[in-house]
């Protein structure tokens, strides 16, 4: 039959990546590190006693009161996403719509566009300045004049790296008629957050993952933090029992256990300097300074680079193509190991020009 599909959806571009069983995966911004071994071990005999027959907690109680607690908020502050991704979706549904707009930026995670696409709001892209950092004046404008009901910040941005000062994050907050949403995934890496404004600020969200610091990518766990309002209204558009059991007691354990992913966490942000030190020192290649779990550069034969790598059966993400991206590489920090074999052909390339 000719299947009359909802209007919009021809212009949404899919995620999509290159899914290869690779030798030295770094292409999609993972922890190199499976989960510590005591972590997993309470993990595991957690399942033993786990009621597959019942439905999860609807609440989600237990998990969002460990993480208020943390913040020194309440529960009512909390909400829990199938992946921070989830909640991203959930925040666009909320405040987006036909006839309002969502304003992000560009070069940024490409789901905020599709978000927004798909709750029919007007998405609007603001290109980040040459070095990609963040022009604070021009996310207010194109707010104000697109009638935005939502702005996102991504804080270290994906996949540049690159961070924008709180002082910047709180100039927009404060001067925004709709709230702002600061995605933090990748906030372990960096070390400064934006929750401190939300005392001040009740239009200001926050987005964090268990999927890159902790590890967690399987399990699609992430939550967001905002005014006890939003979090009630969310409950409008979330589905019941969208983070299933096994997600759920794995997170819990591992929120409690937090303290065991330091070391790890501390090998990733020692590793990311080695790396970009090495870098740097190879004449053709701009690096991009980083406070993630990855490394953007730049070079003239990205192309090239990239056939090479892959061809070596390492994993990255090529944005050689990518708009705001021309001549981009973006690779994940691995295990020492792992960036020695990338650095390794990235050095033979570049040498021999192959
Ligand atoms: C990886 C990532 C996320 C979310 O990942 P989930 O696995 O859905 O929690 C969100 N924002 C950015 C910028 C990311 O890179």
């Amino acid at each position: 039959m000719n299947f009359d599909y909802r209007p919009g959806l021809d212009k949404i571009k899919p995620y999509s990546i290159e899914e290869k069983e690779w030798d030295i995966k770094l292409d999609a911004n993972e922890s190199p590190h499976n989960l510590p071994p005591l972590v997993r071990e309470r993990v595991m005999n957690q399942f033993e006693y786990m009621a597959f027959n019942r439905y999860p907690d609807i609440g989600t109680r237990e998990l969002r009161t460990l993480i208020a607690e943390s913040f020194n908020m309440n529960i009512q502050n909390v909400q829990l996403g199938n992946g921070s991704s989830e909640i991203i979706m959930n925040l666009c549904q909320l405040f987006g719509g036909p006839g309002r707009s969502i304003v992000f930026p560009t070069p940024s995670f490409s789901m905020y566009s599709v978000y927004a696409q798909s709750s029919d709001s007007e998405p609007v892209a603001v290109t980040l300045n040459e070095d990609y950092s963040v022009p604070r004046e021009k996310f207010l404008e194109a707010a104000e004049k697109s009638n935005a009901k939502l702005i996102i910040l991504c804080n270290p941005n994906n996949p540049t790296g690159t961070v924008m000062p709180t002082e910047d994050i709180e100039y927009i907050v404060s001067r925004a008629t709709c709230p702002v949403l600061v995605d933090e995934a990748y906030f372990e890496f960096y070390g400064e957050s934006a929750v401190g404004l939300m005392e001040k600020y009740d239009n200001l969200i926050i987005a964090r993952t268990f999927s890159k610091a902790y590890g967690l990518a399987a399990a699609r766990v992430g939550y967001v933090l905002a005014h006890a309002d939003v979090i009630s209204m969310l409950g409008r558009v979330i589905k019941p029992y969208h983070i299933n059991s096994l997600s759920l007691v794995t997170a819990e354990i591992l929120y409690q256990m937090r303290d065991e992913f330091m070391p790890g966490l501390e090998q990733i942000i020692a590793e990311r300097k080695r790396l970009a030190m090495a870098l740097e020192s190879i004449s053709g290649i701009k690096v991009y300074p980083s406070e993630a779990n990855f490394i953007l550069i730049k070079t003239a034969k990205s192309k090239e680079l990239a056939a090479y790598l892959s061809e070596k059966n390492i994993g990255i993400r090529d944005f050689s193509a990518a708009p705001g991206l021309i001549n981009c590489i973006r690779f994940t920090v691995g295990t020492p190991l792992e960036n020695d074999g990338l650095l390794k052909s990235i050095v033979t390339f570049m040498k021999e020009g192959i």
